[in-house]
């Protein structure tokens, strides 16, 4: 199946509220919100592509009248996943916090990033997973388009008569992450801070903060958690993801004094309580995470730790044939 026909579904989670929930929750596959109420209504997040964004509007306007003109667009975070689809919503009030707009402007685009993955792509294998990244996906009508509102700590939105929170709660996933609160729904639509199905992506950090994140969440008055990927989810889901966090930083905390550099880190790490979890190359930027903490980098160049992801997930699939 083409990246770009991930089956996808509305889900609803509240009166007049949907989580759009995209294929697995892997790579690319990012999910989508939606807050009705009295005619008006908000979206969180569009997806990868335009195609797909619109093929969710159509969907969700089927679902709610109110959606056929979308008042609010909220993106969660700056990554390319959760914003490519904006265009669709340019007449919209598109929201997010300072630090997020910043990376969306910041950002290079799939053209971009196609170019450098070509000029640096080796031929022997270990380019493949950065090579085929972005196979199956219509970038074509692609025109980034950049919130018309920021703010910072936190903003409360009025959709009909419902009352929405947004929350910023970064840096965790990356700078600006920020989550969508909708009390009288006793729903949240958490962004990227987390991952239902699979293993996260430590971009910004630090641990600490994701960590006091997941466990604010915990105590929040919500029956249904819509994850940035993967399945819909509970409170309880949500300390079993905290954990994990803990779990990565302590050991890559022992790996990092026994000197060991992360390549070597990620193929030691002891993962057997996450076997079904999707995704785990990821271990290997989430022990960055930890290894930046420690030696007091900040931010990593994506591109270059997208290289050594690809040798990983090579040696990965090697080792498992
Ligand atoms: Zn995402």
């Amino acid at each position: 199946m083409p990246h770009g026909q991930f089956p996808a579904r509305l889900e609803p989670v509240g009166p007049g509220s949907y989580a759009y929930v995209v294929g697995i929750g892997s790579w690319h596959q990012s999910n989508s919100g939606l807050v009705t109420s009295n005619g008006a209504s908000l979206v969180v997040d569009t997806l990868i592509t335009p195609g797909m964004t619109r093929r969710m509007l159509a969907e969700m306007a089927r679902a709610e009248a109110a959606a056929g003109h979308v008042d609010v667009l909220v993106n969660t975070h700056g990554d390319g996943d959760h914003f490519w689809g904006n265009q669709l919503l340019a007449s919209s009030r598109i929201v997010a916090t300072t630090r997020a707009a910043r990376d969306m402007r910041g950002a290079a685009t799939p053209p971009q990033i196609e170019a450098l993955i070509a000029a640096e792509a080796t031929d022997d294998g270990r380019g493949d997973f950065l090579r085929n990244f972005f196979a199956g996906l219509d970038f074509t009508d692609l025109v980034p388009t950049f919130p018309t509102e920021t703010f910072d700590g936190s903003l409360t939105v009025t959709v009909g008569d419902k009352t929405v929170e947004l929350i910023e709660v970064g840096p965790a996933h990356t700078q600006g992450d920020l989550m969508v609160f909708v009390p009288g729904d006793r729903v949240l639509f958490a962004g990227d801070i987390l991952f239902s199905s699979g293993h996260p992506a430590v971009w910004s950090g630090p641990f600490q903060n994701w960590i006091d994140v997941c466990a604010r969440i915990t105590r929040m008055e919500v029956d249904a958690i819509v994850p940035g990927h993967g399945p819909v989810t509970t409170r309880e889901k949500v300390a079993e993801f905290r954990s994990y966090l803990e779990d990565v930083r302590e050991q890559s905390t022992v790996l990092h004094e026994r000197g060991l550099g992360v390549d070597e880190a990620a193929r030691v790490i002891d993962l057997t309580r996450y076997a079904d979890w999707i995704d785990g190359e990821r271990i290997l930027i989430n022990i960055d995470a930890v290894y930046r903490e420690l030696d007091g980098r900040g931010d990593p160049d994506r591109l270059d730790i997208f290289h050594r992801l690809s040798a990983f997930v090579a040696e990965m699939r090697s080792r498992a044939s």
